[in-house]
C-alpha cells in the first residue's frame, strides 16, 4: 500500500491535479448520469463519459499554466453565479424578517424590515426617498 502511494505521488509530480473545474466537471458528469438512469439515452452516456475522461486528462496534464488558465475562465463565470445563489438562499431564509429592494437612484440593495403596505424609504447611501410596497 505504501509503495502504491509513493508511486502515485511520483506519477502525479509535475502534473496539474485537481482544481475547482475538476470538481465542477465531476458534479456535472454525476448529475448527467443520475438523469440518465431515468431516461437511458446513449448521447447522455457518451457526454458524461466524455466529461469524466476530459476531467482525468486535465488532472494528469503537464501543461500546468494552460490548465490554470482554463480554471480561471471557469471561476470567472462560476463565482458570480455562486454569489447570486448565496444571496438568493439568504433572502429565502430571511423572508419572514426582511425584504430587499434596490434604490432606484444609486442601485444599492437595501435590507428593509417588513412593513406591510406602501411605505416611503430613505436610502442611507444617497438619501433618495422612494416608495416601497410590501404585499406579503
Ligand atoms: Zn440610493
Amino acid at each position: 500500500m505504501k509503495r502504491f502511494k509513493e508511486k502515485l505521488v511520483e506519477f502525479m509530480s509535475g502534473r496539474y491535479g485537481m482544481d475547482q473545474l475538476y470538481y465542477a466537471m465531476l458534479l456535472l458528469a454525476l448529475g448527467i448520469m443520475m438523469v440518465n438512469m431515468k431516461v437511458d439515452n446513449l448521447i447522455l452516456m457518451i457526454l458524461s463519459d466524455g466529461i469524466i475522461l476530459l476531467m482525468i486528462l486535465r488532472s494528469f496534464s503537464r501543461n500546468i499554466s494552460k490548465r490554470a488558465r482554463e480554471n480561471g475562465k471557469f471561476l470567472k463565470i462560476w463565482n458570480p453565479v455562486k454569489r447570486n445563489v448565496r444571496i438568493f438562499i439568504r433572502r429565502i431564509k430571511e423572508i419572514r424578517v426582511y425584504r430587499y429592494r434596490k434604490c432606484p437612484n444609486c442601485k444599492k440593495t437595501l435590507q428593509l424590515p417588513i412593513k406591510r403596505g406602501k411605505n416611503t424609504v430613505k436610502c442611507p447611501k444617497c438619501q433618495e426617498k422612494f416608495n416601497v410596497r410590501v404585499i406579503l
